[in-house]
């Protein structure tokens, strides 16, 4: 398999890092910078992006896809891995530049609506308000040129987190691609109703709890997610520009090895959170 890496550039914030985009299996490419993911599928009927990242993203995203050979108006379907400013501050200036059709999973739709503002952790992180062109539930399947996208409700880090998976045909072996919405219990998050202190949302702990149960029964040979943290895109990328012959994005077993660590992390902070809550109430 060819990849198209040449260049890493490794120094800086690697959100707004740009790095060449590859191709990682079938019609599935990389078009993100060196941690913010953005994928791209290519169809006959046009394209699919999953991610427009920050509003500053949009233009590095654009140079990825035509460097590929494709065409940033090509972009029919506009998706997001969840509400966050880095997934979807660009994705008003990406349906601008394209007039793709913005697809959202419920829980998320109000924070993209109102540009960040309806989120519950974050509302002061404001970007350009997008409007959504098809709200998602769980288990939609959105369609293109043959293309099948799975939106699998995977809440808690929003509430409208979302797990994207799909089959892509390698080698003439079809090989199950999941990307990771996020898994991470960020600093502050509430997740357990203590005395005068709510948790981020109503359900918020079981909505992780369901999550990592759906994590853990997806089939997955191809290993993705939001960030490239999540599934070590950079470590892979140096194995490929070292001359590994094998295929680095198939990694079944790192992708059960990082569901079962994030599902501990989880459950260490609930428990942190619950024995903190005790505290206040003997306290009274
Ligand atoms: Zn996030």
């Amino acid at each position: 398999m060819l990849l198209l890496v040449t260049r890493l550039h490794a120094e800086g914030n690697p959100e707004t890092t740009p790095i060449d985009p590859f191709r990682i299996v079938g019609n599935l490419y990389y078009v993100g910078s060196a941690d913010l993911a953005s994928y791209l599928i290519v169809t006959p009927k046009g394209d699919i992006l999953i991610n427009s990242g920050l509003e500053s993203s949009v233009p590095l995203i654009r140079s990825s896809i035509e460097k590929l050979g494709f065409r940033f108006k090509d972009i029919k379907i506009l998706l997001i891995s969840h509400a966050h400013w880095d997934h979807d501050a660009g994705s008003a200036e990406v349906k601008r530049g394209t007039g793709a059709q913005y697809m959202v999973m419920d829980g998320d739709v109000r924070v993209v609506e109102s540009g960040g503002q309806k989120d519950f952790a974050y509302p002061e992180h404001r970007y350009a308000a997008a409007e959504v062109d098809r709200v998602l539930r769980d288990g939609d399947e959105v369609r293109l040129g043959g293309a099948v996208l799975v939106a699998h409700k995977t809440p808690g880090h929003t509430r409208g987190c979302t797990t994207w998976t799909l089959r892509e045909k390698e080698d003439r072996r079809l090989l199950d691609v999941v990307i990771v919405g996020s898994w991470y219990v960020n600093p502050g998050y509430r997740l357990v109703d203590r005395p005068g202190r709510a948790p981020s949302y109503p359900g918020i702990a079981g909505d992780y709890e369901r999550t990592f149960s759906v994590l853990k029964n997806l089939p997955c040979d191809v290993f993705l997610g939001a960030h490239g943290m999540y599934f070590n895109m950079l470590g892979k990328l140096s194995r490929v520009r070292a001359g590994s012959t094998e295929n680095v994005w198939v990694d079944p077993l790192g992708y059960q090895a990082a569901v079962a660590e994030r599902k501990a992390a989880f459950e260490a902070e609930l428990m942190r959170q619950r024995r903190d809550s005790a505290g206040d109430e003997l306290q009274q």
